[in-house]
């Protein structure tokens, strides 16, 4: 099956517009545009530059709060793509507990996309979540993987799902009414190096790593697992997110459709924790905090769509990606350890 080669991708000094760039998935976008050889990138988030968790070289980058509506207008100036990352968000402790704050990134999305459209911009992309689908489907553990079609009749995670939902429509609004050609991702868990790792926002995979980095350093004997270990979730490699998001954007097929990007590889937290200790070299006792959120029962990603419109799902074995993971979450637990400065979530 030979993967779709990416359609109408814009000119080398085009301007690309990432929000929500001093984040996870924006930082490697950008970056992902860079090694591409794109020379014209505008970079905005409402963290100060110090706290971006990656910054580059030549890349025109801006601190700017994007629920102000002004503020998107700057940013879109002369965009001729925009890739609609910014929200505010983390695991499900966060997700669960700040369900207004979640809700106000509507702000965010209502102003971008049309400022987008004012300024001509000709492809717009934003980041949806496995979040915006009915939780009434994901009671058990072994649930069947989530697809398209499953999120109506709509029963979306309160606060952060019901957000991505009402501004998925907003994409499919201006595909149909104004002809903005929009793209829909919805994310199953992303993990990754350069992602945030501690301070209360970072997801699964990341805590587990660092729980383990920190045992190994620190001689603790112990874990404490969120839940009991059973629930089910697939993880999907930062790598293969933003290629995703790069074809998605540019196969007009996918015009205004909301999409899975997700790995369908769907695993137990205790087989995550099982393949981080393998990572570290040891065995820990594991404590289960069943008072934690925990989000739902199962959910994984149904990839019969994307593999048939791109003939090309995400890849990367999770045990595979979870190496340089690790790899990058115990250096930065070393280099804060050392006094340096490390990515940290402190807003
Ligand atoms: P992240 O928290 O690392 O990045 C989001 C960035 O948006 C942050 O840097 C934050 O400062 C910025 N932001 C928040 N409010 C802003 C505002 N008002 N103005 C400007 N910037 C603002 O998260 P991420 O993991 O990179 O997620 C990116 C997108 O993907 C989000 O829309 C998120 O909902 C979606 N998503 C992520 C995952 C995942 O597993 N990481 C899963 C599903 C969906």
């Amino acid at each position: 099956m030979a993967e779709r080669k990416i359609e109408n991708a814009c000119g080398k000094d085009d301007l690309i517009l990432v929000t929500g760039a001093g984040g996870f998935i924006g930082g490697a976008l950008v970056k992902y545009f860079l090694d591409k050889g794109f020379r014209n990138l505008r970079a905005v988030d409402k963290k100060p530059l110090p706290m971006w968790y990656q910054q580059h070289h030549g890349v025109d980058s801006l601190c700017m709060d994007l629920s102000e509506k002004g503020n998107c207008i700057k940013a879109a100036e002369n965009a001729v793509e925009i890739y609609q990352l910014a929200a505010d968000m983390g695991r499900m402790g966060f997700i669960e507990r700040f369900r207004i704050e979640c809700l106000r990134s509507i702000l965010i999305n209502t102003h971008m996309i049309e400022a987008g459209y004012r300024a001509g911009c000709q492809r717009y992309f934003y980041s949806s979540s496995a979040c915006a689908y009915n939780i009434e489907l994901q009671k058990s553990p072994d649930v069947r993987a989530l697809k398209e079609t499953d999120a109506y009749p709509a029963m979306a995670e309160r606060g952060y799902g019901w957000e991505k939902l009402i501004s998925e429509m907003f994409c499919q609004e201006y595909w149909a009414e104004r002809g903005m050609k929009t793209a829909i991702a919805r994310f199953h868990n992303v993990y990754g190096p350069s992602g945030t790792w501690d301070g209360g926002r970072e997801k699964a995979p990341a805590a587990i790593c660092r729980k383990v980095v920190e045992a190994r350093h620190e001689g603790k004997k112990e874990i404490t697992i969120w839940g009991d270990g059973n629930q089910t979730r697939s993880f999907m490699f930062i790598e293969d997110c933003v290629k995703g998001i790069d074809m998605i954007t540019h196969f007009d097929d996918l015009i205004a459709t909301p999409i899975n990007l997700g790995s369908d590889e769907m695993v137990s937290i205790n087989d995550l924790v099982t393949y981080v200790e393998d990572i570290g070299g040891l065995k820990l006792k594991r404590k289960y905090d069943l008072d934690a959120p925990k989000g739902v029962a199962g959910r994984s990603s149904d990839n019969t769509f994307i593999k048939s419109v791109l003939k090309w799902a995400p890849p990367t074995r999770l045990k595979d990606g979870l190496k340089p993971t690790y790899k990058w979450i115990e250096q930065q637990y070393l280099d804060r350890k050392a006094g340096k400065r490390t990515v940290m979530d402190t807003i």
